[in-house]
């Protein structure tokens, strides 16, 4: 088996590795590690998960300290591009960590935060950047940065960016840094558009591949249950209220229908934030760290803001709505089963979908097994009905009649109202939207694992349908993470 050892890292960085407990290189990183070092560009085939940030960081920083230039006032050295904000921000924390030994400076920019601070925190000159195209382009056009001695540019979760619209911000991008420099691409998929970008961007790349989607579902307990779009969330509530869930991440396809979730749930009794484009940066990082450390262990996303993060222990993924583009199923339900462990993975169809399980069921090439409507279920049904759901905040009024889709704007704007669902306390900052890539939760926390738990009881679910008291656990409405109530997640 290749060790880490084998693979031509410097001692400082086997020692960071050491020191983060990675016994053995992942596939991805035993494959382009060694290539990276000799400075050939890579296109990486492979999805968040299989390792693929030390497969590009680590031999990266190894060639900066080897030999070492110190960047001046406004140069870059290394650049990664990320589509949102959490992935850029996971990335950093890569980079810093790996780096702990050789002193390079790393720093992260991206919208949603006050344009000096990325001002300030290139104007020292960086060895790595981590960066979402629209800040990026912010800080050029301000002659803010200066990208003409560019030595390693980083392309992450390419086939996302093209998503999101980044497209012509990536053009622009490579016209600004030099045409001698090591490009490393990836991409979690390959489409006709993402292999015209590489081969724009790179020269005699190696390619590496790792994890093909459908080996990734192998490991996951799939079903689907055929229920009406009304009465998806009543069943979700059942689910929740009778199995056993560490946590659970929910898809919802728009915004609103996030939010539409997240009050039902939490009028049953169930704690549950959600993250998607019009939530600020701070509310989403609380959302991330209330999720990750268990204190909210239901976590309601559209498909944009939960690409690319990396959460363990999500011990189940509910596709409350079935994704158009069958392979954000695969991405969807990869969220869970992670690094070796089971996970469950649970649709909910309705007739309109019926089309995009087929598709789903083709791309896979599985049938996804039918679970039935659960007992209980229509008094559930009855329940939620009767329950009154706390009121929509100001900003997702907004969405009403239309709920649209989270990230479909394809030209750098946000599809959603302007004005983000705040919490009070986070209005001041009076957020530039730049870049409408997503983000995430960069300042890591830790992941305190709770042991699987009923995640809430709401007595007229119970199936002996008693009134007594909630044996309800898991903490009520948003607010995630800072103990104060947040109305606008409720
Ligand atoms: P990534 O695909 O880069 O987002 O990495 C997914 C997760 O795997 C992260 O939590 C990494 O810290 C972790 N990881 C990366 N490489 C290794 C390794 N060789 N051994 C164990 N964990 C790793």
């Amino acid at each position: 088996m290749t060790k880490f050892t084998d693979l031509g890292l410097s001692k400082p960085l086997l020692d960071a590795l050491a020191a983060k407990n990675y016994a053995v290189p992942t596939p991805i990183q035993a494959q382009a590690i060694p290539t990276v070092l000799t400075g050939r560009d890579l296109l990486g085939i492979a999805q968040t998960g299989t390792g693929k940030t030390a497969a590009f960081m680590l031999p990266s920083l190894d060639r900066l300290a080897n030999p070492r230039v110190h960047p001046i006032a406004k140069r870059i050295r290394m650049l990664v591009l990320a589509p949102t904000r959490e992935l850029a921000s996971q990335i950093a924390e890569s980079a810093r960590t790996y780096a702990r030994n050789i002193n390079l400076t790393t720093g992260v920019i991206f919208g949603g935060t006050p344009p000096m601070k990325s001002v300030r925190e290139v104007a020292r000159g960086l060895d790595v950047l981590v960066a979402t195209p629209g800040r990026l382009l912010d800080l050029v056009d301000q002659r803010a940065i200066d990208l003409s001695r560019l030595e390693i540019l980083v392309l992450d979760e390419a086939d996302q960016m093209l998503d999101l619209g980044f497209i012509h911000a990536l053009k622009r991008i490579v016209q600004l840094v030099p045409k001698t420099r090591q490009t490393l691409f990836f991409s979690a998929t390959m489409p006709k558009a993402i292999k015209q970008l590489a081969d724009a961007y790179l020269t005699n790349p190696a390619e590496v591949s790792v994890t093909p989607a459908a080996t990734t579902v192998e490991r996951i307990d799939q079903s689907v249950t055929f229920v009406n779009q009304a009465e998806k969330a009543a069943l979700l509530t059942l689910y929740l209220q009778t199995k056993e869930i560490e946590r659970a991440l929910v898809f919802s396809r728009t915004k609103h229908g996030a939010d539409k979730i997240v009050r039902q749930l939490t009028a049953a009794g169930i704690g549950a934030n959600a993250i998607h484009g019009n939530k600020s940066q701070p509310q989403r990082e609380r959302a991330l760290a209330a999720f990750k450390s268990g204190q909210m262990p239901v976590l309601v996303a559209t498909d944009i803001a939960a690409r690319g993060i990396d959460i363990p222990g999500v011990s189940h993924v509910c596709n409350f709505d079935l994704p158009d583009v069958p392979e954000q199923y695969v991405h969807r339900i990869g969220r869970t089963a992670r690094a070796g462990a089971d996970g469950i993975a649970i649709a909910f169809c309705s007739d309109d979908e019926r089309i995009n399980l087929r598709d789903i069921e083709r791309t896979t090439r599985q049938k996804l097994p039918t679970a039935p409507l659960p007992d209980g279920f229509m008094a559930a049904v009855q329940a939620l009905k009767a329950l009154k759901l706390p009121t929509p905040a100001r900003g997702e009024r907004g969405e009403r009649g239309g709920g649209r889709r989270d990230g479909g704007h394809r030209h750098g704007r946000p599809s959603g109202p302007r004005v983000a669902i705040q919490p009070i306390g986070d209005r001041r900052h009076g957020e530039q939207r730049s870049d409408q890539g997503q983000r995430r939760d960069g300042a890591v926390r830790s992941d305190g694992q709770r042991h699987p738990q009923r995640i809430g009881s709401h007595p007229a679910h119970r199936p002996e349908g008693g009134a007594g008291k909630r044996p309800f656990r898991g903490r009520r409405g948003g607010g995630g993470g800072q103990g104060r109530p947040n109305r606008a997640q409720g």
